[in-house]
């Protein structure tokens, strides 16, 4: 199978690269770098399956060659991580509306009909004050224009232009509501918790938790992400379908701190920190966030084989070894 990922230099990206370089596949990768890294797609550099363009999405030239050759199409390129939406929210609309409009607009034109996961997220349930989300639930977002929601709303036109598309040209697109991913190649610049106090624990720095910590999340490792994104794309009851995908083991962040601080053995003291230091007056926290999965399930039969604590192992084992190195 051809694969093409936009984005594929990305944490998610480059393990959906792994997985069908593993499968056999031909792998096509495009990114510009700017979250995603060339560390991440080092293992199959000279791979001869493996092909790697650095480039913009919104100017990418060979876009429509690219297109035509893919079987499937995972189109991860985003501006992603809340400090960077805050940051620079006119690229975010850029890039994730414009940028994805013009991969679809290439499918419509490409001929073929490859399968295609469009990544969306489960910010786009906004503030729903619910304890889990199903894919029916409804959307509740400010009226007023909050940048710090600037995200959720492109990633929920993205979902409108594929459904659309969907729709009017029977396209084979699958878009994916993903749910906090962690794991390996993950950094914790752009806000990211787990990289932020595995990296915090194992240099015995506190640990920063913005809020009281009450905050609840669940965690999915990405190593199973990439299997349900295999799986959804090749699932024909799937397209034209919007599906959770995450894990939904949920743990408060000030648990989170601690169980990190208890497998990595560390002294590390939990430092309290309020959103307006963290991240700037207009920042809203989502209090909960679990994915309901009944929908990835019926489809897939898809269940997730890491726990919290095999991953986080992991992730410290990984995180100590870096730090043998540098020094
Ligand atoms: N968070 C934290 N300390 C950090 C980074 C994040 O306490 O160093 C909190 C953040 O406020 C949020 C949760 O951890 O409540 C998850 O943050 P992340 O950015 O990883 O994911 P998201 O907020 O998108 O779910």
């Amino acid at each position: 199978m051809h694969v093409l990922i936009t984005g594929g230099a990305g944490f998610i990206g480059s393990h959906l690269a792994a997985r069908h370089l593993a499968n056999g596949d031909q792998v096509y990768v495009v990114d510009n770098l700017s979250t995603g890294s060339l560390a991440n797609i080092k293992p199959f550099r000279g791979h001869p399956a493996f092909r790697f363009t650095e480039a913009d999405i919104l100017q990418w030239s060979e876009m429509d060659e690219a297109v035509a050759w893919a079987d499937r199409i995972y189109h991860m390129a985003a501006v992603v991580g809340v400090k960077k939406v805050l940051e620079d929210p006119v690229a975010v609309m850029a890039t994730n509306m414009t940028g994805t409009e013009k991969v679809l607009r290439a499918i419509h034109h490409g001929g073929w009909n490859p399968q295609v996961i469009i990544a969306s997220t489960s910010e786009v349930y906004g503030f729903n004050s619910k304890s889990s989300f199903a894919e029916t639930d409804d959307i509740v977002l400010p009226s007023a224009g909050r940048l710090r929601w600037t995200y959720a709303i492109t990633k929920l036109a993205d979902e409108f232009l594929a459904f659309s598309y969907a729709r009017k040209y029977g396209l084979n697109i699958v878009v994916v509501r993903l749910f906090n991913t962690i794991g390996p190649n993950q950094v914790g610049h752009y806000g990211m918790v787990v990289p932020s106090f595995v990296k915090q624990a194992v240099s015995n720095d506190p640990l920063t938790i913005y809020g009281e910590g009450t905050q609840t999340r669940s965690f999915c490792d990405v190593r199973d992400t990439v299997v349900a994104l295999d799986y959804l794309a090749g699932c024909p009851e799937a397209w034209g379908e919007v599906v959770n995908v995450g894990n939904d083991q949920e743990i408060s962040i000030c648990d989170l701190a601690k169980l990190i601080v208890q497998r990595t053995h560390s002294t590390s003291p939990l430092h309290f920190i309020s959103y307006a230091d963290a991240y700037g007056e207009e920042f809203e926290d989502v209090t909960h966030r679990r994915p309901e999965l009944n929908k990835l399930r019926a489809l897939t039969g898809f269940a997730p084989e890491w726990t919290l604590n095999d991953t986080l192992d992991n992730l410290i084992e990984n995180e100590r070894a870096k730090n043998l190195r540098v020094a």
